[in-house]
């Protein structure tokens, strides 16, 4: 992987071969293939597992992959912010036109901890609009397990290993592929959750829940799912993912509300292919 020779298309997709000429692209490359490798060597080792507030995991191998992303982005963009889910918000400060780094060093932890095999690094970078919202112009997600390396910046199309993403074609909602996350563990918000999956599980094709909603975009822009759906994710579970879907040719609101553009610190978010999410939304919304 730390040749960029080696990044030969994972799966036989009969589209385009683009060749993307970008410092940053070169950039997340080398830094997402240095963090990966604190990941996999770490990888089936009796982990130190911690338990955050929000009960969600962390372990050694999330700190020492950001670690690995922090130093990076301050070495070579020392003037941006790094907002990062381990280590917090490098400042408060949302000054418009500066830029920030939106990092995951390690989204699927409970999936990677228990050896499933579905877990990605997320990493987006975006600017300050006068209003303080960030708008990721550049994302890229990295699947170590398949050598899987997404890319995309905003008006010039999302990309892995090489090759261009889309979303699925159209289709009716019945036979629709989705993926979602639930965020509560109990409780009647829970309960809430699962009768909104109960009723759209009887409508669609089918659903996942696979634990890295980060990965489960990146596979909504390679069109395996046709949308996602997720309520009370964090901006680095979102930042790079929803990008690569907008320019594989996907949309991305929020809800319950959705008040002007898309906002990657919005409380829930749908997105996926036009008539998908539009439907989905008649759902949750
Ligand atoms: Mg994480």
């Amino acid at each position: 992987m730390n040749n960029r020779a080696e990044f030969a298309p994972a799966v036989n997709q009969k589209r385009v071969v683009v060749t993307i000429i970008s410092d940053t692209y070169n950039f997340l490359i080398d830094t997402m293939t240095s963090a990966a490798e604190e990941l996999t060597k770490r990888r089936g080792e009796a982990l130190k597992i911690s338990v955050k507030p929000d009960a969600s995991l962390v372990t050694e191998a999330d700190l020492a992959s950001e670690k690995v992303i922090i130093e990076r982005i301050k070495k070579y963009f020392p003037d941006d912010q790094i907002f990062a889910e381990e280590s917090g918000r490098s400042s408060e400060a949302r000054q418009p036109g500066s830029s920030v780094w939106v990092v995951d060093p390690l989204d699927g932890t409970t999936n990677y901890a228990n050896g499933y095999p579905h877990y990605c690094i997320s990493i987006g970078r975006g600017v300050f609009d006068s209003n303080g919202r960030i708008q990721i112009d550049t994302g890229a997600v990295y699947d170590a397990v398949r050598e899987k390396f997404y890319f995309a910046e905003h008006g010039k199309g999302a990309h892995c290993n090489g090759r261009s993403l889309k979303v699925a074609p159209p289709r009716p909602f019945q036979e629709s592929f989705l993926v979602t996350g639930f965020y509560y563990l109990e409780g009647p918000d829970l309960e809430r959750e699962v009768t909104r999956f109960s009723k759209i599980v009887q409508q669609c094709h089918s659903i996942r829940r696979d634990g890295s909603a980060a990965l489960d975009l990146a596979m909504v822009a390679e069109g395996i799912f046709d949308a996602f759906w997720e309520l009370g994710l964090a901006p680095w579970d979102v930042a790079a993912g929803t990008l690569l879907v907008r320019e594989a040719g996907g949309v991305t609101r929020n809800y319950p509300s959705s008040v002007g553009s898309y906002d990657i610190e919005g409380h829930g978010i749908i997105a996926g292919t036009p008539g998908t999410v539009q439907a989905l939304a008649r759902h949750l919304c």
